[in-house]
């Protein structure tokens, strides 16, 4: 893993996620190598696909009566968002949205993996894929790896949340180059990720 790796996650990080949907900015080194006009066209069109989207069944459920918990992994929501702190006194209970996803069994994000370097390197490449998941995880509990499975010769990641899917493509494809491309539904709010080397 290059040494700066770390540093512009946590640089995206301080992007920020304010209003709930969020597309983070190109990292310096993608920026360093240089795009070509056409790839930066298609980026920024990528990206602002995305970001207009804000549409997520399982988000817009209505008002969520504070402080809410989540019985299944303890998330709490509160001041508009679901965190992770300590159960507060007489909470409300409801499942929180990732887990809702998984009990639905209903993925937000699909990274599918494919190529004779990853079945070379298929025990680091999905340790990078959870390394992420556990830095997002650990500031938003929404974001999770949901199942990770192995399909003639491809890994399929599923994700509760787009932005997770997306992380894990960009960090794959900066850790190790190869082929990333995103292909966004909008009428059902997945991202399809599929990284290939
Ligand atoms: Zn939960």
């Amino acid at each position: 893993m290059p040494a700066g790796f770390i540093d512009d996650i946590g640089q995206r990080r301080d992007t920020g996620t304010r209003r709930g949907v969020r597309i983070e900015g190109k990292g310096q080194e993608e920026a360093m190598t240089r795009p070509t006009k056409d790839q930066q066209a298609q980026e920024r069109r990528r990206d602002r696909l995305i970001r207009e989207q804000v549409h997520d069944t399982y988000k817009l459920k209505g008002k969520l009566p504070e402080p809410t918990v989540c019985p299944e992994c303890g998330a709490v929501f509160h001041e508009g968002r679901w965190r992770w702190a300590p159960r507060p006194a007489g909470a409300h209970e409801t499942l929180c949205p990732a887990c809702h996803r998984i009990e639905d069994r209903y993925p937000a994000g699909y990274v599918t993996l494919s190529g004779a370097f990853l079945k070379d390197h298929r025990d680091e490449i999905l340790g990078l894929a959870h390394n992420i998941e556990a830095r997002e995880k650990a500031e938003h509990p929404l974001k999770r790896i949901m199942a990770t499975e192995d399909q003639d010769g491809t890994v399929l990641i599923t994700t509760t949340d787009i932005h997770l899917a997306r992380s894990i493509g960009d960090a794959l494809h900066h850790a190790y180059e190869g082929e990333l491309d995103y292909q966004y539904t909008e009428a059902s709010n997945i991202l399809r990720v599929t990284w290939s080397r």
